[in-house]
């Protein structure tokens, strides 16, 4: 409603109003509101404004944002939470002796109860650190029980998202040549759906973390298991999601199997679409950049984790040209290392720099973009704005640190100076999950102290393999 409208009218109720803030909207018709409102009620935003215009609302609770940045929730369109154990393990080692000698084995290794202590402390980083929404793609320990357990765990800390539940299926050329441990292909691709059909049904479209299947590369997963992965999806109205040409080799590996590049052959089969969330993208020639665009296809960019495996840089312009939806991931935390969508947005911006050694490549306001809008268009949700009629999904950011001294230009601040822990309040869905910068929710000491109990056997168990 317009202050005009209501000058002489009666407060609306809401249920929360944040005042005095800074207020990123990324809404193109008042992208920044220098001391304006949010206000809240239910679970969506009721207003948005210039600060007097907040009288026109009268809230159950008021917190004074000044000093303060408010802008929508950072949305992780890839990441494997069940990783957060194995950090800072693996060093130097290349693609596929990455998987093969650890990432695999750290996977097979995995118990339920280390899983629920990974996804945990990788679920309550995120949320400490701005993350509203996330995409876990979950294997390793991936049986029923434990995938609806770590939807269980998301929603617990307060995330909204999905979970592609990773199928591996039986081995494959390509896992036999790269020697990808046999213990993690033991499931024949109907029992590999069966799993995934119960998940999905325990956890239906709509549901605040909903299921669905993620079939684990398209590199070396069985084809026809990802094709009936995606008439799975389909036949619940879900998405999918799948690891696509991430380092420079895969589609040359695929090509040789199967006559063309892997997104080729994805369009060919009819496999693309609004439906599919490809992560990294990063080596896609012309022709699949097309059928990327065309299809109205989604891509995760991940910055740190091509950065640190190193993949190589996604080609995000003409990506976006052409029609992609494309939004950020932080991958999982043994490439992507810290739940921090702050650092992938800085780093984004600087990898399209450094690649092409022109400034202009790409700018602060873009990051900000692809890691709110560009996530919300990903998951298919409507967040990754401030404005009326929006899920509330905001975050809160303390800019009265010293790092922020001066702050000019907020939207700059917000990608090359804050980071994760700058998070003051994490608002999902009109709830505070962290406030203070701290759990509302989750006992987060509790959760760190079981992390470390359970980390150093896991990691002592991988190495005795
Ligand atoms: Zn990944």
């Amino acid at each position: 409603m317009s202050p005009q409208d209501n000058q002489q009218a009666e407060p609306a109720r809401c249920d929360l109003l944040l005042t005095g803030g800074t207020v990123l909207t990324l809404d193109e018709d008042q992208p920044v509101i220098e001391s304006g409102f949010v206000a809240v009620d239910g679970d969506r935003i009721a207003g948005v404004g210039h600060g007097q215009e907040a009288r026109s609302f009268e809230a159950d609770r008021t917190i004074s944002c000044q000093g303060k940045v408010v802008m929508p929730g950072l949305i992780d369109c890839h990441n494997h939470l069940y990783q957060s154990l194995g950090r800072t393990l693996g060093e130097c080692l290349t693609g596929w002796e990455w998987l093969s000698q650890f990432m695999w084995p750290y996977s097979a290794a995995i118990s339920q109860q280390e899983t629920a202590a990974s996804v945990y402390l990788g679920a309550l980083e995120a949320v400490l650190a701005g993350t509203t929404t996330v995409l876990d793609h979950h294997y390793g320990r991936d049986d029923y029980d434990t995938t609806v357990m770590v939807a269980g765990i998301l929603e617990e800390v307060g995330l909204r998202g999905r979970i592609a539940r990773g199928m591996t299926g039986t081995r494959t050329a390509v896992s036999q040549q790269q020697k990808l441990p046999e213990t993690s292909f033991q499931r024949s691709a109907d029992e590999e759906l069966a799993i995934t059909e119960a998940c999905i049904r325990s956890r239906p479209k709509g549901s605040r973390i909903e299921i669905c299947p993620g079939p684990m590369n398209a590199a070396y997963t069985n084809v026809d298991l990802i094709a009936a992965s995606v008439e799975q999806a389909r036949s619940h109205g879900v998405a999918w999601h799948t690891h696509l040409s991430a380092p420079r080799d895969d589609p040359e590996v695929f090509k040789q199997q199967h006559g063309s590049r892997p997104a080729t052959w994805l369009h060919r089969n009819g496999l693309l679409g609004p439906d599919a969330i490809l992560a990294h993208a990063t080596w896609v020639d012309d022709e699949e950049i097309e059928a990327l665009g065309d299809t109205r296809s989604a891509v995760a960019h991940c910055p740190l984790s091509n950065f640190y495996m190193p993949y190589g840089v996604m080609p995000l312009h003409d990506l976006v040209d052409a029609g992609a939806a494309v939004g950020l991931g932080s991958d999982g935390s043994c490439c992507g290392h810290r739940q921090d969508l702050f650092e992938n947005m800085r780093l984004m911006v600087l990898m399209h720099r450094l690649n092409t050694l022109d400034p202009r490549a790409s700018r602060a306001e873009e990051a900000l973009r692809v890691a709110t809008r560009g996530g919300a268009a990903v998951h298919g949700i409507e967040a990754g704005v401030l404005a009326e009629g929006a899920l509330a999904d905001i975050v809160v950011v303390d800019t009265t640190r010293p790092h922020f001294a001066p702050m000019h230009d907020p939207v700059a601040a917000m990608v090359y100076t804050a980071r994760g822990t700058d998070v003051e309040m994490n608002i999902v869905g009109g709830e505070i999950i962290v406030e203070g910068g701290r759990s509302t929710r989750v006992d987060q000491d509790a959760v760190v102290s079981e992390a470390l109990a359970r980390a150093g056997e896991l990691a002592e168990r991988i190495n005795a393999r």
